[in-house]
C-alpha cells in the first residue's frame, strides 16, 4: 500500500513514521518546519480525560526520541472555581507561587509539565523518512484524489492531508470541504525574571498562557484573530502590561503572529473523508499540536491498517456547518470549561 503524506509537520511526520512501521510505502510531501519555538509545551493539565489520555500517550511517543523537560504548571484560577471535576490529574491546590503574584481571591493548580524539542524531533524524523520540501496541491479525480508537487502528479492508495492550518485552505482548492477552520494566534517574546524561567503558566484570571524557552526568553500570548487580518493594535503593549501584573517586570523582545487550525467541538479530527475513497485527515490541532499530534497520528495508522476505533475525534462524527474558529471553545483550554460551567 502507498500513503502519500501532504504536510511535515507533527501530524505528517508522525503520521509517516506510523505508517511506515505498519509496512506501508511512505511518500511524504511537506514544506520546511515552520515552528517558532524549538519547543512545544505538553501538559497533561486539561479539562477532558481524552485529550489527557492523548498526552500521556503523545509523551510515550516522544520518549523513543528524546528526553522531555519537566517544568512546573502553574494555572491560575479564582478561588471560587469548583475543582472537583479535575480529579483525573495529580494536582496540588497552592495560595503562594514564588515569583507569581496571587490575590486572596486567587488559587494556583500546581501540576508538571513537558518541553518537548518537536522542532529536532520532526526535523530528524523528516530526514530519516525523505520527506521532500516540496509545496503540494490536492486534486479531486471522482471519488479519489492525488496531489501535484513539482509538476508531477502522485497517485496513492491513501491520501493523507496533514498540512497544519492549511488543511482547509488546501482541501477547498480542490473543491472539498472540510470540518476545520484556520485562525491567528499572537504570542510576544520576554525577557523576565530567573524566577519565572520554570514555570508554564495559565492564567484564567487575567486572561493568557506564558511558557518558558531558551532562558531568559518567556513566551506569552493569548487571543484568537481572524485568519489574515495580523494581530489587534498594540498587542505587544497590552500583553506587557497583563503579564508585569502577575510576574512583574517583562520587556517584550518581539510579537509573533502564529497560525493555528481547529475543528467545530474546539478540538483535532482525524479519519476518512466521507466523499472519496482514498482521502485520509488528520488536523484541528490548535494550540496544543504536541500533547494530541503523536497519539493521533497512531490512531489514523492503526485506522489505514483496519483496526481504527470509533472515537470523538473521527471526522467523519463532526457537523458539516460552517463555524468561526474564535468563537469555539478550545478543548485543552481550562477557562472554557472550569469558568463557564461554574
Ligand atoms: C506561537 C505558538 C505557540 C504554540 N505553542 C504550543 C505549545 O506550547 N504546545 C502545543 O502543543 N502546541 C503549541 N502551538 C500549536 C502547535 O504549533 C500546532 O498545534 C502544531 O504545530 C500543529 O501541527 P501540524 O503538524 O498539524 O501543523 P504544522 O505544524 O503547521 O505543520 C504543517 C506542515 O505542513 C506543511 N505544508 C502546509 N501546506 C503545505 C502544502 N500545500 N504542501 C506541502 N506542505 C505543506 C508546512 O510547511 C508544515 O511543515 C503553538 C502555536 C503557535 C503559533
Amino acid at each position: 500500500m502507498k500513503a502519500v503524506i501532504l504536510g511535515g509537520g507533527i501530524a505528517g511526520v508522525f503520521t509517516a513514521h506510523f505508517l511506515k512501521e505498519r509496512g506501508f510505502e511512505v511518500v511524504g510531501i511537506g514544506g520546511e518546519v515552520t515552528y517558532p519555538l524549538a519547543s512545544l509545551v505538553l501538559t497533561t493539565s486539561m479539562p477532558f480525560r481524552e485529550d489527557v489520555e492523548l498526552a500521556r500517550r503523545s509523551l510515550e511517543i516522544y520518549r523513543r526520541f528524546a528526553e522531555p523537560r519537566e517544568v512546573v504548571s502553574v494555572d491560575i484560577l479564582p478561588r471560587w472555581v469548583d475543582l472537583s471535576n479535575i480529579s483525573h490529574i495529580p494536582h496540588e491546590v497552592v495560595d503562594r507561587v514564588d515569583g507569581v503574584r496571587l490575590s486572596p481571591d486567587e488559587i494556583a493548580v500546581i501540576t508538571k509539565d513537558y518541553l518537548i524539542p518537536v522542532r529536532a524531533i520532526v526535523s530528524s524524523l523528516r530526514k530519516a523518512l525523505k520527506f521532500s520540501n516540496s509545496y503540494g496541491f490536492l486534486k479531486a479525480d471522482g471519488r479519489r484524489v492525488y496531489v501535484i508537487a513539482d509538476g508531477r502528479r502522485i497517485e496513492g492508495d491513501v491520501i493523507v492531508l496533514a498540512a497544519g492550518y492549511r488543511n482547509s485552505i488546501i482541501a477547498r482548492e480542490a473543491g472539498i470541504e472540510l470540518p476545520l477552520a484556520p485562525y491567528e494566534c499572537y504570542a510576544v517574546a520576554f525577557i523576565v525574571g530567573r524566577k519565572v524561567w520554570r514555570y508554564s503558566i495559565g492564567d484564567y484570571v487575567l486572561g493568557w498562557y506564558g511558557r518558558p524557552t531558551m532562558p531568559p526568553i518567556y513566551i506569552a500570548g493569548n487571543g484568537c484573530g481572524k485568519y489574515g487580518e495580523g494581530s489587534p493594535p498594540n498587542y505587544t503593549k497590552r500583553m506587557a502590561n497583563l503579564i508585569s501584573q502577575r510576574i512583574g517586570t517583562a520587556i517584550p523582545l518581539f510579537l509573533k503572529v502564529g497560525y493555528c487550525e481547529v475543528g467545530p467541538h474546539g478540538g483535532p479530527l482525524y479519519g476518512k473523508h466521507p466523499l472519496f475513497d482514498n482521502l485520509y485527515i488528520l488536523g484541528g490541532f490548535n494550540g496544543y499540536g504536541s500533547m494530541v499530534g503523536p497519539a493521533l497520528a497512531e490512531r489514523l495508522a492503526d485506522l489505514l491498517e483496519g483496526r481504527g476505533i470509533d472515537d470523538e475525534f473521527r471526522i467523519e462524527r463532526a457537523p458539516k456547518a460552517q463555524f468561526d474558529p474564535c468563537q469555539v471553545a478550545e478543548r485543552h483550554d481550562w477557562g472554557a470549561v472550569l469558568l463557564r460551567n461554574t
